[in-house]
């Protein structure tokens, strides 16, 4: 028996009690491969479709197909078929709260290639519309890592051995009355609380890191906010925002250093090198009106007021507003004032 289990063994078993989902049939599978494919692709200007769509021919069949998932979190696909050899057919389907919309738009047409493959239709021009581009492109790729994907690929491929299927694009929310009343059923589908047991698809990928991201960054924030020291650093950053951290790692090298120095409060304006005693005093010495904070420099103090005006529009000043003002505008006006050069006094 192992019992000296290192920190990261301990994460990941604290993770799997966390988060049962983790244990959940998944849809990520090995990469498979598979080509050519029987099927023809489209995807088409906007303009070009709304006139391209035509009317009901023999040995024709139109599907219409949609996922949606709503507020509440619950996923639903609908079909809807047009044919003179199996009839106007629509249905829905309730796919429960772990099924994303890509799933869901993914299940629609996996739900028509069964219905013609069940029906053994031959010698028709099969056409899949969908309003899902990352449907189509995932379709048509010859490397499959989903295993929704697969199947559905696997299942286009079949019926498109006897029949002429062509998977096709169509704007959402255009007024096309084919995908208009796909959206409708597959909202319906979504306003359904499923009764069996979840989750009625595999979980995607992305859902396990959807869940697992949220909770570390909740889990941080709690950290951070609970800390008592770093007062300067989390007076500019409340909490942790990815997109700022994204901000700031897209600067330049010298705005970079000048944006994390102001942001941490570790430069030298007079309230840090009075602190760490290589100042005699904590008071802006262009201003002489108070301390010389990060707070202060980027938002108060009066001799970089033209500057702020240009750089940094809206008036900062409380610490709750620094952190809502654009890491690029706080880079600029660092650049432009030049403070953060000076040798403190
Ligand atoms: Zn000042």
């Amino acid at each position: 028996m192992i019992t000296n289990k290192t920190s990261h063994r301990i994460i990941c078993e604290k993770a799997l009690r966390r988060y049962p989902e983790i244990l959940m049939p998944q849809d990520k599978i090995p990469t498979k491969i598979h080509f050519p494919q029987k099927f023809t692709t489209v995807i088409e200007e906007r303009t070009a479709i709304k006139g391209s769509l035509t009317a009901q021919r023999t040995n024709t069949i139109t599907c219409w197909t949609d996922g949606s998932k709503l507020d509440t979190g619950y996923s639903g696909s609908g079909v809807l078929i047009n044919s003179q050899t199996l009839g106007d057919i629509s249905w829905y389907t309730s796919l429960g709260k772990y099924t994303t919309v890509f799933q869901a738009e993914i299940h629609a047409i996996l739900t028509c290639a069964n219905y013609v493959a069940h029906n053994n239709i031959t010698h028709h021009n099969i056409t899949i519309n969908t309003d899902s581009q990352a449907s189509i492109k995932a379709l048509a790729q010859y490397k499959q890592t989903s295993k929704m994907v697969r199947q559905c690929n696997l299942a286009i491929n079949n019926i498109a051995s006897n029949n002429l299927v062509t998977l096709k694009w169509v704007p959402g929310h255009s007024n096309i009355e084919g995908n208009e009343k796909a959206d409708t059923l597959a909202k319906r589908g979504s306003s359904i609380i499923p009764t069996g047991p979840e989750p009625i698809l595999p979980i995607a990928n992305c859902t396990i890191k959807s869940i697992l991201n949220n909770q570390a960054k909740k889990d941080h924030n709690k950290k951070w906010t609970s800390r008592t020291d770093c007062r300067q650093a989390r007076e500019t950053m409340p909490l942790t925002c990815a997109k700022r951290t994204r901000m700031i790692l897209s600067l330049r090298r010298q705005e970079l250093k000048n944006v994390t120095a102001i942001l941490s409060g570790h430069c030298n304006l007079n309230k840090h090198m009075f602190i760490t005693k290589m100042s005699n005093t904590p008071v802006c010495p262009k201003c002489n009106l108070e301390e010389e904070t990060p707070t202060h420099h980027l938002g108060v103090c009066p001799i970089y007021q033209r500057l702020r005006q240009k750089y940094i529009p809206l008036p900062i000043n409380v610490p709750y507003d620094i952190s809502k003002c654009p890491i690029k505008n706080i880079a600029q006006f660092l650049t432009n004032t030049s403070r953060l050069k000076e040798i403190s006094t």
